[in-house]
This record gives C-alpha cells, sequence and structure tokens, in this order.
C-alpha cells in the first residue's frame, strides 16, 4: 500500500496478523505520532530508552523501524486535519502505533481524538497495568500491594456516543416506546432530561473477558474479576457477569475454576480432602498453592463501588480485572492514585483479533511544560513496555522497566517526582531518559 507521507526505513518489515496469529519480524514497523505539548519531548526520551534495551537485548539482531505519522496539532497545521485519513489508514496497515498525548480539539464538533481512533480501528481492549515503582510516593501505606491490569471495555456502554440534548425532537420519539413498554413513569422530569443509551453486548462482553482471561495465562496472573454494577443495571451490567462467567466456563473450562467452585471445595463438600479444602482457601485468599486448583486462575465478579474499597482494603486479593467502559474509566485513575499518580501509568488500545493496537500515554499534553524538556517520560515510556511485551520482546522489556525502578529509586527523577521525594536529584526529561539508560548497563 502507497502512502504519501508515511515513510518507513527501507529496512523496515512490516507486522502481520495471519491465520489469528501476530507475525513479529526481527525488524518491526511502528509507527508513532509524536503528540501535542509535551509529546515530542517525552516521546523523544521513550525512543531513546527502547532503542536501548532492544539494543542491549539483541545485538542489533532486532531492531525497531520507528515511522512518523501525523495527528494533532501538527497534523491541522501541515495538512488542515487534526486527524488525516491517511494516519488512521496506516495503522490499520501497518497494525502497532505508539502515541503521546493530543490536545482535544475545542468547538466546531470535533469529537477527541482517542476516541476517534479507538472506534474507527475498534480497538476494544482498554488494558491499563497499574503497579507501584519502588521510591514513588504513594497515599496508602502499602502501594506494592497493589498490581492490577485493567481489561476496561472501549467501545460499548455509555461511552457509545448514543446521547440526546434535552428537548431534542429524537427524545419524543423515544418517550412514545418507554410509553408502549409502561416504562415512562421511571423518568423524574421528561420535559427537561437529557438521555443517553447503554448498550453492552454479548459479542462485547465475550471478547474482553477472553482477552483478560488470555493474558492472565500468559503472564501467570492468579485471578481475573468482573467488576459491574449488574444489581442495579440488570440487563447491561448484569448481563456483563453473566456473560463473563459464561465465556469463561465455555472456552476455558481447563484454565479456570470460579469462587464458587473454590468455596464448594473449602466446604469440604463431596470428599473433598483437608489439602485441597486449605489450598482452595489460600487461592480464595489470592495465594497460589502449587497443583490443582492452585495454578487455576480464578474467576470471580465484584460489584463496581464494592470494588472501591477492596482495591484499598485488599488490593492483593486482585489481579487482572475486566469490566465495562465506565467502570473501567473510574477505576484506573483511582488505581493509578493509589500507587502515586496518573504520571506513571501506561495504556495500551487492543483489536487483539486484527492485531491492532495503539499504545499511548494516559495522561494530556500538559501544555505549560511544552519544549522545556521537563515532564515525566515514564507513563509513555511504560506504554513503550507494554509494546515490547506485545511483540513478545520480553527481555527488552524486562531490562528497560528495571533500569526505570532504578532511576527512581535512586531519586533521580522529573521535576513532578522530585518535589514529592525528599532528597531528589530534578532531573529533565532528557537526562531522565540519559539515566535510565545508564542504569542498563549497571
Ligand atoms: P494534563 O495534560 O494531563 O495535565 C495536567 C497536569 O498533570 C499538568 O499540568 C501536570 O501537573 C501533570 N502532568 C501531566 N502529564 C505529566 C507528565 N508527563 N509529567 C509531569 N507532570 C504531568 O491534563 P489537562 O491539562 O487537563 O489537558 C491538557 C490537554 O490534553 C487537553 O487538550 C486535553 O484534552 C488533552 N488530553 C489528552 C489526553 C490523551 O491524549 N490521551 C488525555 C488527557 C487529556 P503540574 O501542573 O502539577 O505539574
Amino acid at each position: 500500500m502507497e502512502f504519501e507521507n508515511v515513510k518507513p526505513p527501507e529496512w523496515g518489515e512490516i507486522i502481520e496478523m495471519k491465520d489469528g496469529k501476530l507475525h513479529i519480524p526481527e525488524k518491526p514497523i511502528v509507527l508513532y505520532i509524536e503528540g501535542d505539548g509535551i509529546g515530542p519531548d517525552i516521546f523523544r526520551g521513550m525512543k531513546r530508552v527502547i532503542d536501548a534495551a532492544v539494543e542491549k537485548a539483541y545485538r542489533g539482531e532486532r531492531k525497531i523501524a520507528w515511522t512518523k505519522i501525523y495527528a494533532g496539532e501538527e497534523a491541522k497545521e501541515k495538512f488542515g486535519e487534526w486527524l488525516p485519513d491517511e494516519t488512521v489508514k496506516a495503522i490499520e496497515h501497518y497494525l502497532f502505533a505508539i502515541k503521546g498525548p493530543l490536545t482535544t480539539p475545542v468547538g466546531g464538533g470535533i469529537r477527541s481524538l482517542n476516541v476517534t481512533l479507538r472506534q474507527r480501528l475498534d480497538l476494544y481492549a482498554c488494558v491499563r497495568p497499574v503497579r507501584w515503582f519502588k521510591g514513588v510516593p504513594a497515599p496508602v501505606k502499602h502501594p506494592e500491594k497493589l498490581n492490577v491490569v485493567i481489561f476496561r471495555e472501549n467501545t460499548e456502554d455509555v461511552y457509545a456516543g448514543i446521547e440526546w440534548e434535552p428537548g431534542h425532537p429524537s427524545i419524543k420519539k423515544l418517550y412514545s416506546i418507554l410509553e408502549e413498554d409502561g416504562l415512562m413513569g421511571k423518568i423524574r422530569f421528561p420535559e427537561t432530561a437529557g438521555i443517553g443509551i447503554k448498550p453492552i453486548s454479548k459479542e462485547g462482553t465475550y471478547r474482553i473477558v477472553s482477552a483478560a482471561i488470555k493474558y492472565a495465562k500468559r503472564h501467570g496472573r492468579k485471578s481475573v474479576t468482573l467488576v459491574h454494577k449488574g444489581n442495579i443495571m440488570k440487563y447491561t451490567e448484569g448481563y456483563f457477569k453473566k456473560w463473563g462467567y459464561e465465556v469463561a466456563l465455555k472456552e476455558f473450562r481447563d484454565w479456570v475454576i470460579t469462587e464458587d467452585e473454590l468455596w464448594d471445595q473449602v466446604k469440604g463438600e463431596d470428599g473433598v480432602t483437608p489439602i485441597k479444602k486449605e489450598g482452595a482457601f489460600a487461592h480464595l485468599r489470592g495465594g497460589r498453592p502449587p497443583g490443582d486448583p492452585g495454578d487455576r486462575i480464578v474467576i470471580k465478579d465484584r460489584i463496581a463501588d464494592a470494588m472501591f474499597q477492596q482495591l484499598l482494603l485488599r488490593p492483593d486479593e486482585y489481579d487482572v480485572i475486566a469490566t465495562p467502559n465506565l467502570n473501567g474509566d473510574y477505576l484506573s485513575d483511582a488505581c493509578a492514585a493509589q500507587v502515586g499518580g496518573l504520571g506513571m501509568a501506561p495504556g495500551a488500545n487492543i483489536n487483539y483479533e486484527t492485531g491492532h493496537a495503539l499504545f499511548e500515554a494516559t495522561h494530556g499534553t500538559a501544555p505549560k511544560y511544552r519544549n522545556m524538556d521537563k515532564a515525566n517520560p515514564g507513563s509513555l515510556i511504560l506504554s513503550g513496555a507494554m509494546m515490547l511485551d506485545y511483540l513478545r520482546w520480553m527481555e527488552a522489556k524486562k531490562i528497560m522497566v528495571d533500569a526505570l525502578e532504578r532511576s527512581i529509586s535512586e531519586k533521580k527523577v522529573t521535576y513532578d517526582l522530585a518535589r514529592q521525594i525528599d532528597g531528589a536529584t530534578q532531573l529533565k526529561t532528557s537526562e531522565f531518559a540519559t539515566r535510565i539508560i545508564e542504569n542498563m548497563e549497571e
């Protein structure tokens, strides 16, 4: 496929999805959007760190063929469009992209570029790992106990974008259906109500829960928790729970055990041996006793409001979390705060069937720090680590994450962390990247 403004290096090779499997060449083409505001600064830092980790791990045998694409302010200036069609088509073609934060254009009916990209590429899984890094100041006593990966459904729920402002003529049409169904009395102030629609489907639930279970299996994680508000929204969130268990038991029976099944074992019915009973109990508490059922992934569910408490009170009982869009949005920020804030939280938007993946910093463009070489590149670096994980370049990922952690624990950090850590040395974005690279050598 020919593109006018997308020019991969000649030695770059294309990542392909064949027969449901990703084929990763040694020199994969990875597209990048530098982003607005602090984007270019943190992107440069991230690229140097990734290149150094890949070089250290594979000594030139593997290398990323970085290829620039345009979105945001730079695209608007160059091409008169915030999100050129060629950019979306290039990601469709080359599969992998990583992006810095983008300004959300204000007014003129322009939607968020991030939401547009997620919807056009059907990137249904928003994956957000949240863990604590030694040395990062956190508001809780034991931030190290939280280590979760949130699989937030990205395409459905109240985020589907189906809503009408108060007084819109379509609301009247909807009311006639509600009247027919005897539900009109449920709208307290019909004349002034805005209305939104919350679709949650079986296919949508199946694919996000499957992705979470496969991730848990591949990474040796202990449980997948379905977080929902099914006690109130029975036919949307309630069905998310029902379908979640259904797909777990239908498609992954040999890998999983449900919390109810474990309780049955604890109760000791059907001649369960004492050892198995003990193992089942340990398993329920987030442990992993050897043997069956210790190596099974526990499937459990929690009501969303209770989950916020649980993550504060018993964080080590949770591992992978699968949840509809809105719950996932709230939960991922709350978890990030628990381990020291959004500045270090990475994210990826993935469609596991087509292979499309867009890795991104989760914070915004922090425009006041633009071109100051000041912002923390941690979020984008960790998003890069997620990309290395998805490329299955685990050695490079480990080198990079360990070096980042070492840099933080020696208190050589950017301003945002330095202002919270006693005795810290404040580094510029570029110096922080350099320190991480130096720490790879050590
Ligand atoms: P923001 O850009 O995330 O910045 C808010 C504050 O967070 C900054 O002033 C800074 O705090 C801190 N911060 C964010 N990133 C940081 C980093 N890498 N290193 C250190 N500190 C960091 O939020 P905003 O000001 O609300 O949004 C600005 C623009 O970004 C808007 O156009 C918004 O739509 C867009 N946005 C884009 C994305 C995305 O592309 N994914 C996400 C969110 C927002 P201090 O001032 O305390 O130092």
